[in-house]
């Protein structure tokens, strides 16, 4: 225990660890929070949705469309049982790899394993059920049909 106090590196490498996976124990018991928004930057520009741990942003001219909403949610279930950093570390890996085999980072990101398996489910037509952030009440996302 002394050991662990007097080391700042470990500590902070277990107080991550216990953020992780408390933040994957919760994302496995609760449903997603939804944020709408006007505009969403990300490293790779402007995005429509993104997914990060218990939160998925959408922009405002996408908060009904399912593709964009379902899509972000297989990247929460994958976020929740492989935890926010083996996620990361999985995505990250993914995006190099892709990277080295294609020489350009829009076909590493159409080739990343996460979001092929992404793309794979947008259309599935499963309902799921988010709690709306902007609204304070769970909704339930259907694809209309
Ligand atoms: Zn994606």
């Amino acid at each position: 225990m002394e050991n662990l106090i007097n080391n700042k590196f470990l500590l902070l490498t277990y107080i991550a660890l216990a953020i992780n996976f408390a933040v994957s124990a919760f994302m496995l018991t609760n449903d997603p929070i939804l944020i709408t928004t006007e505009k969403i930057y990300s490293i790779a520009g402007e995005a429509g949705a993104i997914s990060c741990g218990p939160i998925i942003v959408v922009k405002e001219n996408h908060k009904d469309d399912y593709e964009y909403l379902r899509h972000e949610y297989q990247h929460y279930c994958n976020q929740a049982v492989l935890t926010p950093i083996g996620h990361f570390m999985i995505y990250v890996f993914g995006a190099f790899e892709g990277f080295v085999r294609y020489g350009n980072w829009k076909m590493a990101y159409a080739n990343n394993p996460l979001e092929r398996d992404a793309f794979d489910k947008q259309n599935d037509g499963i309902e799921f059920k988010v709690f709306d952030w902007n609204l304070k009440q769970k909704k339930t996302i259907t694809n209309g049909r």
